[in-house]
């Protein structure tokens, strides 16, 4: 019998990386370790951190994954090679981490990753010096691209370092001295004990009125009960919902808790953090993928240790080290930039409410039009529900008005109705803003030879080229690909035989040049907006009157509140709803509400004109009537007798392989396989919408199952009847919310 000293003592390590579980490691006699610990293991030749973790999952039945690896003998076991000095993550969130693990189907290890976004490496950091931003910029700075890439990371308002800038903007250390000399950026001493000044719960509290007070004391009180609870907080544009779920964070501060809120876009959310400092006095910490490698550590280690309060970021935010959680916010929770697609597929909106759960701290989703699940789960008492019905200050919702395109049709070769035209001059003349929205960039979607009927295809992805005009270029927007425009069609060598078919942004922004020549015009997409710094200005501009008519993609549907802004036309409203997306109606509605809600949002009244070949489409009539319960209602009609969420459970199987054959091969193994059983479907495969992207072939399958059949147990057993060939993937989305 071996002594007890010569017995090792094992201690699981759970690595950020794609394996199916923690491996074991022998911990040396002079290293005392617990779960959560944070530490460095010898794998392979190399040295990796990770986490000590739990011998035994908490997960109840329907997640527990099948076990992973096979047992090391003692003897062979690898010593953890030290202890590294970070605060352990505590039990929530690793039960956290097992959790979304086994609820997505992904290797535990790939979320561990996501909460050990940052360099492990390293003792407490020294005083350093880093920069700020200098507010307004000096008046003579000449502006070079390296300078501008500089000011647009900067505008975020973080501090960084000289090293944190030059690797994140992609410049030379000079550049950064160089806008320093400037009076472009000024130094600012990193204290690395609190780099966090404190949000101040009683800054600046507002003046609240009716309905708002009633919200805004049912938010405080839920956050008082430090006890799991979702409320959804739902009421039209500019009602007040911002103003109010600040409270509720005002009252997790008194309360020395620490508030997350997570936006759909983080980087788009300037006008957000300014409210922010004006209800509490300084900014909130912000957490998302471009923050310096710094910021980063600091807001790490500040959710660790409590010093920081207040996290404002982008979904992966998530999974931070809060030690004393009290409240997540997900504001605009109907978004699908929720879902994450890539990696860990998993939607931060139903992840938070998760973390509340097994936590036990309340969660607020925030939407003027809620997701059906959401509504959903009001209905059936679950989410507490808070509706504000008017907007704040007297302000009145937009008027709508549908304009049939088949009765007032654009001249040839135009996209722009000469109503919705007359429209847009005679606010114009009133000195008043008006904004045109398409929700597609470039100049044309397809570009088609008129002799030989050739479509300019992306070689990679089953997707037409987008011609970009000004940089006259074709580009895919699934990959990379960027090719010139040809001078002759390359399938029948035709010359000036290419032409441009639909409407793109950059079209919509030349037709409007002609017919409004002396109007101040500004574009808003992502390609004319570099980063957050242009985005901020750009809304600055509209906000200051310098501006007439704004053109837009959805960069303009975002919270923005444009108090000159008195007309909205969207140019095609039926955009959205083409395709197979069970969620198609639904999104177009929010994303065109939300568009429609950047009018009137002042005293002037606001109008929006939606162009339609299909005003009887339930959609136009929604938005017509502005009866969204209406058309909730009729949707959760159309959804509940086939058990289409939220009133059944959904998963889908991308299979995907590099030749047509292979894919079609790996999908019939799985369609072979399929489960059955009551309230049990499969359906597919099928080749899937973009059946070919980036290179790869891909096949869709559907498991579609009633809502008190839990989908995970049923897909690993099915996962692993099927074996696959190499160069055969299969990826779980769970709850899918694209369907392309
Ligand atoms: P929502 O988030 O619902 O779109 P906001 O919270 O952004 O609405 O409010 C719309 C506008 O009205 C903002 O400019 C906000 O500052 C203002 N506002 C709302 N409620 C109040 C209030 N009680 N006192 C002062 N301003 C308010
Ligand atoms: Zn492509």
């Amino acid at each position: 019998m071996p002594s007890p000293a010569a017995q090792a003592r094992r201690v699981p390590v759970l690595l950020p990386m794609p394996f199916a579980g923690a491996f074991d490691y022998k911990a040396p006699a002079d290293m005392r370790l617990r779960a959560g610990d944070i530490v460095s293991v010898p794998l392979g030749n190399r040295r990796q951190t990770g986490v000590v973790w739990d011998s035994q999952s908490a997960l109840p039945p329907d997640l527990a994954q099948p076990a992973p690896n096979k047992t090391v003998a003692d003897n062979r076991l690898r010593a953890v090679a030290e202890r590294l000095d970070l605060p352990p993550l505590n039990a929530e969130l690793r039960h956290f981490v097992d959790w979304v693990a086994a609820y997505t189907l992904s290797p535990p290890g790939m979320v561990l990753a996501m909460t050990l976004r940052l360099h492990m490496k390293g003792s407490a950091p020294a005083p350093a010096t880093g920069w700020m931003v200098q507010s307004p910029a000096p008046t003579t700075l000449r502006m070079t691209p390296a300078r501008q890439s500089v000011l647009a990371l900067m505008a975020d308002g973080t501090t960084r370092t000289t090293t944190d800038i030059a690797s994140a903007a992609g410049v030379s250390a000079g550049v950064v001295k160089g806008l320093a000399d400037a009076g472009a950026l000024r130094p600012v001493l990193l204290e690395p004990a609190r780099p966090f000044a404190q949000p101040d719960p009683l800054h600046h509290p507002p003046t609240l009125e009716g309905a708002q007070e009633d919200a805004a004391a049912a938010l405080r009180q839920s956050v008082r009960e430090k006890k799991f609870s979702v409320t959804l907080l739902e009421g039209v544009t500019g009602s007040g919902k911002t103003e109010i779920y600040l409270e509720a964070i005002a009252a997790c501060l008194e309360q020395g808790q620490q508030a997350l809120v997570l936006l759909p876009e983080i980087a788009l959310s300037a006008q957000w953090m300014e409210r922010f400092t004006r209800r509490f006095g300084v900014r909130p910490a912000v957490w998302h993928s471009e923050i310096g490698q710094k910021a980063r550590r600091q807001t790490w280690l500040g959710a660790a240790d409590g010093s920081v309060t207040v996290v404002v970021g982008a979904r992966s935010a998530l999974f931070l080290p809060f030690c004393n959680p009290g409240l997540i916010i997900v504001d605009e929770e109907h978004e699908s930039l929720f879902k994450q697609e890539e990696g860990v597929i998993y939607n931060a909106r139903d992840m938070a409410v998760v973390r509340g759960r097994l936590a036990g701290f309340p969660v607020v989703v925030v939407s003027a039009t809620p997701s059906l699940e959401t509504l959903a789960n009001a209905q059936a008492g679950r989410y507490q529900r808070l509706v504000l019905p008017t907007r704040h200050g007297g302000a009145s919702l937009p008027q709508t008005h549908l304009l049939d395109m088949r009765d007032a049709p654009p001249e040839r070769g135009m996209f722009l109705s000469p109503k919705l035209v007359k429209d847009i001059a005679a606010t114009l003349g009133r000195e008043e803003q008006a904004m045109l929205f398409l929700n597609r960039r470039g100049y044309a979607p397809l570009t088609l030879c008129r002799t030989c009927g050739h479509r300019m295809e992306c070689p990679h992805c089953t997707a037409w080229l987008v011609e970009h005009r000004n940089r006259q270029v074709l580009s895919c927007h699934y990959c990379d690909h960027t090719e010139p425009m040809p001078p002759v069609c390359p399938s029948c060598k035709t010359e000036h035989s290419l032409t441009a078919i639909g409407p793109g942004i950059e079209r919509i922004t030349e037709e409007a040049r002609q017919l409004f020549p002396d109007a101040r015009i500004l574009v808003m997409s992502s390609d004319t907006l570099g980063g957050p710094a242009a985005t901020a200005e750009a809304v600055a501009k509209i906000a200051r009157r310098e501006v007439d008519l704004i053109i837009g993609t959805q960069i303009v549907a975002k919270g923005w509140h444009f108090p000159h802004l008195t007309l909205v036309g969207i140019v095609d409203a039926d955009l959205g709803l083409g395709g197979a997306d069970l969620r198609a109606g639904e999104r177009t509605i929010q994303l065109l509400h939300q568009v429609a809600g950047r009018a009137g949002r002042a005293s002037a009244p606001g109008r929006v004109v939606l162009q339609s070949y299909t005003p009887e489409h339930p959609v136009m009539q929604a938005l017509l009537s502005g009866d969204f319960d209406q058309f909730m209602e009729q949707e959760a009609e159309q959804r509940r007798p086939g058990f289409w969420p939220p009133y059944g459970r959904l998963a889908a199987l991308i299979i995907s392989a590099d030749t047509p054959q292979a894919a079609d091969e790996a999908a019939a193994r799985f369609g072979r396989t399929a489960p059955y059983g009551e309230g049990i479907q499969v359906l597919g495969p099928a080749p899937a919408p973009l059946a070919l992207l980036r290179g790869r072939h891909r096949r869709r399958l559907l498991l579609r199952t009633w809502r008190n059949i839990a989908v995970q147990p049923i897909l690993h057993r099915w996962l692993g009847l099927v074996q696959l060939d190499r160069h055969m993937r299969v990826e779980v989305d769970i709850d899918p919310v694209s369907f392309l």
